[in-house]
């Protein structure tokens, strides 16, 4: 099938301003199959302006908190009810198993959409005691106020579901929005939108604009009427984002990547962590935010737990996700997969020892083997950088100490998890990670009431629960005098 897809402005389909396209590739293929708009800054410009007029004299202006909260609910119905379409547009978009959006993506969406629906009746102000102004009492008190236009920008590992952490908090505040899906992956937004209009979103509410990073992100980035930059993706990026948004002062989340831990210790279950480093492994081919790419494993069982998952690894049936049986697609993009093959050949440079995988050479199509490392240590590549590709790195330590020390001695900050029968070591371990989410006996659980961000270079800011949904409100405080 080809697609030719547009940018979505003020509800209508629009092409390019000066007419170019973006090729889409089949990660399974390697074929062309569509292309969608390159959008321009005059793109951008026409998008803002649509979301800029129903912020400031359209409908959605006029919507109090449970009007837009009773529209969040029709659009988190028609998403369920398209759930396998657009769990469909995502899979096929990147080559991944679309039973991992059906069972995961789609319903946190749909979920988050509700959650949001909640909020958007309850972003309440304060009353504020003062010691009054010149003698004379007043009442002070502040309201939430929406923060203005959004660019939502937004990578293409999980496209849905992280336009949708973005969208329904901001719709919950009164926002207005640009989003700005990945190049590679711009269907499920496009869908989304369609959506909303047919839940009965004015038009100008969500806009999508097709394109590079370079070209619609920055144009985005460097608008006068966007207040805020919600991004999703590589630290190179977000720092060219805050190099461009953040000098104009705009308001900048941002969610970043990360090398996360799972630490295992000699008393963890152990079939249960092999589940879950696998799952934290292998999920979306590596390329997860959260992927719980390097294993601390306690000495005690490190040779038989490294064993282990170099055996679920050459268990996992990679190839075409659209045939029975397959786990595991190819990773996304060419560029991914010689970034992954180069990581897996510093390993080998590098000294670490390989349990399982290797380098792929495949005669068509980006797919990678699961690869497992052992009798590595924190110093190497495969340690300190995020790979986004099936790649384990096993590291082992001895004690508590060592084990938070090595979890800690990352530029990143994500996520971690903690696998032990110990209660109390697991808080302890809990509270001295430098991350912004722990699971305990679980890798990565997500929730739409749970916020979800990272510390150092995984980012600023916090996305999810009630405080996603504040995130995109600004608090104004009105002083009135009370003569008597
Ligand atoms: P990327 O940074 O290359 O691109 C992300 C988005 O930003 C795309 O839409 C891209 O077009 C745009 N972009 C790129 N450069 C830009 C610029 N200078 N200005 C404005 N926009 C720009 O990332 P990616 O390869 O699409 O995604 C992978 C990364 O995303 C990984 O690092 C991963 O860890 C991270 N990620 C983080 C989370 C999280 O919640 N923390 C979730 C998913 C992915």
């Amino acid at each position: 099938m080809t697609e030719h897809l547009n940018h979505f402005i003020a509800g209508t389909g629009v092409e390019a301003s000066d007419g170019r396209r973006i090729a889409l590739v089949n990660p399974v293929t390697e074929q062309v199959y569509g292309s969608c708009a390159r959008g321009t800054a005059e793109d951008v410009d026409r998008a803002v302006a649509a979301a800029q007029r129903q912020l400031e004299h359209g409908a959605w202006r006029q919507l109090d908190g449970a009007q837009r909260g009773r529209l969040l609910v029709k659009l988190a119905d028609l998403v369920e009810r398209d759930t396998d379409v657009l769990a469909d547009l995502d899979a096929d978009a990147i080559g991944r198993s679309p039973l991992e959006p059906r069972r995961l993506d789609v319903p946190n969406a749909v979920a988050n959409l509700r959650a949001a629906a909640g909020w958007a009746n309850q972003l309440e102000g304060r009353t504020i005691p003062t010691g009054g102004y010149f003698g004379t009492k007043t009442l002070s008190y502040t309201v939430r106020e929406p923060v203005g236009v959004v660019g939502a920008i937004v990578p293409w590992n999980s496209p849905l579901m992280i336009t949708v952490w973005k969208l329904a908090a901001l719709l919950a505040a009164g926002c207005t929005v640009v989003i700005k899906p990945s190049e590679e992956t711009p269907q499920s937004a496009l869908h989304l939108a369609a959506l909303a209009q047919e839940a009965g979103f004015p038009d100008g509410v969500i806009n999508v604009v097709t394109g590079y990073g370079a070209e619609v992100g920055r144009a985005l980035c460097e608008h006068p009427h966007v207040a805020k930059i919600s991004f999703t993706g590589s630290p190179e990026a977000g720092r060219e984002i805050q190099r461009t948004a953040g000098v104009l002062f705009k308001h900048v989340a941002l969610e970043l990547g990360g090398k996360s831990p799972q630490i295992v210790f000699d008393d963890a279950p152990f079939d249960d962590a092999l589940r879950g480093c696998a799952l934290g492994l292998f999920a979306n081919q590596g390329q997860v935010c959260a992927a719980g790419s390097r294993i601390l494993v306690q000495r005690g069982i490190a040779e038989r737990f490294a064993a282990a998952l170099a055996e679920a690894a050459r268990a996992v049936k990679v190839g075409d996700p659209r045939e029975p049986g397959i786990q595991m697609g190819p990773v996304a993009k060419k560029a991914q997969f010689d970034r992954v093959n180069r990581y897996i050949q510093l390993g080998i440079d590098q000294g670490a020892t390989l349990l399982a995988g290797g380098v792929s050479t495949p005669e068509r199509g980006w797919f990678v083997r699961p690869t497992i490392f052992a009798n590595a240590n924190n110093e190497m590549a495969i340690a300190r950088d995020e790979i986004f590709g099936p790649v384990g790195t096993v590291i082992t330590f001895d004690s508590e100490e060592e084990a938070v020390a090595l979890a800690n001695d990352s530029t990143y900050g994500l996520a971690a998890t903690v696998w032990t029968t110990d209660l109390a070591r697991a808080h302890r371990v809990a509270a001295a990670v430098k991350v912004g989410a722990v699971g305990v006996n679980c890798w990565s659980p997500l929730d739409a009431n749970l916020p979800w961000g990272g510390v150092k270079t995984s980012g600023i800011g916090r996305e999810g629960g009630f405080g996603g949904a504040m995130a995109y409100t600004e608090e104004k405080v009105i002083t009135v005098l009370l003569p008597t």
